[in-house]
């Protein structure tokens, strides 16, 4: 072997899902042709779904079931398919005929099992490898096709192993003398050998394999027979990830593991590695480099002896499908040899144990096998403990099915304080039952077994616990109009800054419109949400919408809604009660009646969720937090007192005798200042809301109906349509100017304004201010709050400033988020 190790030869195992069609296979011959080392040999699986076909079509045989036929046809058309695509015509008739003979056998010994009603081991052994065999020769073929000289190894004819049902033994010696051995009868190796994955043979010369996923150890053990370099597994994920990315869509890349750390993970079900892998390559400090076919520049996950990382914690992994057997009695305490007893039955009836938890007490001990092996394990165990049964020292024997072990995997796990309670409290925030645990003592996992149903919710949970910033937010926006829009953006702009300097982890990953909604699993792009939204296809759905802005693997939920409806508005209450925070600026659910605004109250208590609503009155104007922040620190409010509707402040703002009070109305909707509807505006109903919003956040149990409205629609222009409205609004200009002419005379302004009163009188009516008085001299679309209380008397705490138009209203609502954010512990 002295010549090969000069040589350095570097591995590169390609999985199924990397050989899966006939174009595969060609981008698989590109990474191949591209590599810069001098020898490689490439270890390639079965075409993806090969291995399964074959074995469905064994145990379709066996109970005499005639479709294997079908399926057996299905696979030879693939896979002369892709001979006919990727090899030439002189060249792809050997293979062809190759590929006949082998069904012709596979179709005999199929037929055998029929007769049988039965397959045997070696049958099995026989016909589920060829697939690897048939993809091996399909890439030879095609390399060799493109000029790249290759040749195809048959590990049948090298690698030896001894299996039996509970264990799997390389033959080294004989294995190595083998390959040296076929090296030696070719003049010059190849650059490039095609070796057959998964495949194996015994010493006697019997076809057999190295297990499901059983390619990742071929890799490693001809990486140690050839003293390879190095051995890149290429699959279809970017390497290994802190948890499977199809479970968890947060996973995180690791870009280095150590053996161990690799090895736990594989071991707790990280498909993406086969545990015996590391073995061959562990022994040899062969480094393994995990990557993605798919994106060969990236350069995947390095394992190797001591991999350095920023993490504690590397990755998550569940093993489902798993029972718990607890074996309980008083029987068992301070007796020795008790566990030796019970493991050396479950041993000898060929049963293996996955994780072992024991009391200190030694009341009980619980331990984890497969599923399938459950009942074998109970009687094993029953039978150890015969005789303590019989008096009755050992009560019972108790199995549970449909579990699943949950492990965190990570060499600096130990001496880290803090690890465990991380894990654990992640597990209780999701309300995840823990039926036993076990930490290893290296420390370098901790393992939990929990019920399956709970697996995935589980592991994100814990994941998030780790990956994610505590302060993540799942967002969900209703109503993309001025206020939503311009929410949205507002948000694109400060997402970035947010995360960088307070690690707030904002994502808007659902957005609604009456007509349809817009998902992201990740996050929706807030640059581009406008085209996003207007190509969405799917009906809005709030059951669904909520659905999914509350994903289990996100820390925290929030649906903010920026329309004006009842509809949506009646939600709160349901969103609340499951967890949900909610955020508006929309007034219908503080106004509906009073048994519904409590209710809201009391589920948000309960549950610790937020409800927040300061946009409601004042857009932007920290009217509710100040109302809020003195009812809170004891001072006594005596009246509230305003100028609450940014559209009515602008009317008589302007309003100055020299137009029209028709003209103005006019001109402000043209302007978009007021509602498309003007009557919203001037029928008070508004500023009515807003009244009731903030006597009930006074503690005052006010209904709409008791506010004293005294609009500015006279009855008989009720029932109009908004153009006869309009049309006919100038029979009211005579009135108005009467009355703005009375006020000016007495040196005073007009001004609409809500108000209430701590012994529950409310009212919203048109009134006349001195000029000097606060209200009379403000500008634009401003409103204005006087809060009259026991501290701020006789001069009042004021409010004021721009109380209309999206920008600020959207500031409002952005406000209350970052109010939610720092409640969930941010320190902004
Ligand atoms: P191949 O056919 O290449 O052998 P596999 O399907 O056996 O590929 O393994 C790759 C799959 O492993 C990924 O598609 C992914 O779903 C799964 N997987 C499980 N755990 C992890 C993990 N921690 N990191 C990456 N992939 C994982
Ligand atoms: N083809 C085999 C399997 O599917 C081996 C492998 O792909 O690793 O299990
Ligand atoms: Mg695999």
């Amino acid at each position: 072997m002295g010549a090969i190790s000069v040589e350095q030869w570097i591995i590169h195992k390609f999985g199924g899902s990397s050989v899966a069609s006939p174009e595969r296979y060609r981008h698989v011959a590109g990474i191949v042709a591209r590599r810069p080392e001098r020898r490689r040999a490439v270890v390639v699986s079965a075409m993806g779904g090969v291995t399964d076909t074959l074995l469905s079509a064994v145990n379709l045989a066996a109970g005499r079931d005639p479709s294997y036929r079908e399926v057996l046809t299905g696979l030879r058309d693939r896979h002369r398919e892709a001979v006919l695509e990727l090899l030439p015509g002189g060249e792809a008739t050997p293979l062809l005929e190759r590929l006949e003979q082998d069904f012709t056998d596979v179709a005999n010994v199929l037929h055998a099992t029929w007769l049988l009603r039965s397959h045997s081991e070696r049958a099995l052994d026989l016909v589920t490898g060829l697939g690897e065999v048939w993809s091996a020769q399909i890439l030879a073929g095609h390399l060799a096709a493109l000029g790249e000289p290759a040749t195809w190894l048959d590990a049948r004819e090298v690698l030896v192993v001894n299996r039996t049902p509970a264990r799997l033994e390389v033959d080294w010696e004989r294995s190595a003398t083998r390959l040296e051995r076929w090296l030696d009868a070719r003049p010059e190796p190849p650059a490039t050998l095609v070796i057959t994955g998964y495949v194996a043979v015994t010493p006697e010369g019997l076809a057999t394999t190295l297990g499901r996923n059983g390619s990742d150890f071929s890799a490693s053990i001809f990486a140690a027979l050839l003293e390879a370099a190095e051995v890149h597994i290429w699959t279809d994920v970017d390497g290994v990830m802190s948890a499977n990315p199809r479970l968890v869509p947060d996973a995180v890349l690791l870009d280095e593991l150590s053996y161990n750390e690799a090895m736990e993970l594989a071991y707790f079900g990280a498909r993406v590695i086969h545990p015996s892998t590391m073995a061959p390559a562990v022994g040899r400090g062969i480094p393994i480099f995990i990557r993605n076919t798919f994106r060969p520049e990236n350069p995947g996950t390095r394992i190797h002896v001591a991999g350095t990382s920023r993490f504690d914690v590397k990755g998550f992994a569940t093993i489902e499908g798993v029972a718990l057997v607890n074996v309980e009695g008083t029987g068992m305490m301070g007796v020795p040899g008790t566990a030796q007893r019970l493991f050396g039955a479950l041993q000898e009836s060929g049963v293996s144990v996955m994780m072992i938890s024991q009391g200190s007490s030694e009341h009980s001990i619980c331990f984890v096998v497969p599923g399938e092996l459950a009942e074998q394990a109970k009687a094993a165990a029953e039978r150890a403990f015969f005789a303590e049964r019989h008096y009755g020292q050992v009560q019972t024997v108790e199995v549970v099915t449909g579990c699943c072990v949950l492990a965190v995997v990570g060499d600096r796990m130990a001496g880290q304080p803090g690890v465990a309670g991380k894990f654990f409290g992640a597990l209780g925030r999701a309300g995840v039952n823990i039926r036993a645990i076990a930490q290893g003592s290296s420390e370098r996992n901790i393992s939990v077994v929990i019920d399956e149903a709970e697996a995935s919710r589980a592991l994100r949970a814990v994941h998030g616990g780790f990956y994610l910033s505590p302060q993540t937010l799942s967002i969900g926006v209703i109503g993309a109009g001025v206020v939503g829009g311009e929410l949205l953006d507002q948000l694109g702009e400060q997402a970035g800054y947010l995360k960088r300097e307070f690690n707030l982890d904002l994502r808007v990953r659902a957005i609604a419109t009456t007509r349809q909604m817009l998902f992201a699993n990740g996050q929706i792009d807030l640059a581009g949400w406008r085209a996003a939204l207007g190509g969405a296809d799917s009906p809005t759905d709030l059951e669904q919408f909520a659905g999914h802005v509350q994903a289990d693997y996100l820390p925290h939920a929030v649906i903010i809604d920026c329309t004006a409806s009842e509809a949506v508005a009646r939600r709160y209450g349901d969103w609340l009660a499951r967890g949900i925070h909610v955020i508006t600026p929309n007034k219908r659910a503080n106004t509906a009646e009073l048994d519904y605004y409590r209710r809201l109250r009391t589920t948000s208590r309960q549950h610790a969720v937020r409800y927040l609503y300061e946009a409601t009155v004042g857009a932007g104007l920290p009217v509710i937090q100040t109302l809020r922040d003195l009812l809170q620190t004891g001072d006594e409010i005596r009246s509230i007192e305003g100028v609450l509707s940014g559209t009515l402040s602008y009317l008589f703002n302007v309003y100055d005798g020299s137009r029209s009070f028709s003209e103005i109305v006019a001109d402000a909707r043209a302007r978009g200042f007021t509602e498309p509807d003007p009557r919203d505006d001037l029928s008070g109903m508004d500023v009515a809301r807003k009244v009731v919003i903030l006597a009930r956040e006074m503690g005052l149990p006010m209904e709409l109906a008791d506010v004293r409205v005294e609009g500015l629609v006279p009855e008989e222009l009720q029932s109009l349509s908004v153009p006869e409205f309009l049309a006919s609004l100038p029979q009211r200009d005579g009135v108005m100017a009467r009355l703005f002419e009375d006020a000016a005379k007495r040196g005073e302004a007009l001004r609409y304004v809500g108000s209430v009163a701590s012994d529950g009188r409310a009212s919203v009516s048109l009134r006349a201010y001195p000029l000097d008085h606060p209200f009379a001299r403000i500008q634009m679309t401003d409103n204005i709050v006087l809060f009259s209380t026991r501290r701020y008397h006789p001069n009042p705490l004021v409010v004021q400033g721009p109380g209309a138009g999206p920008e600020v209203t959207a500031g409002g609502v952005f406000a209350d988020l970052l109010r939610l954010v720092s409640s969930l512990g941010a320190s902004l």
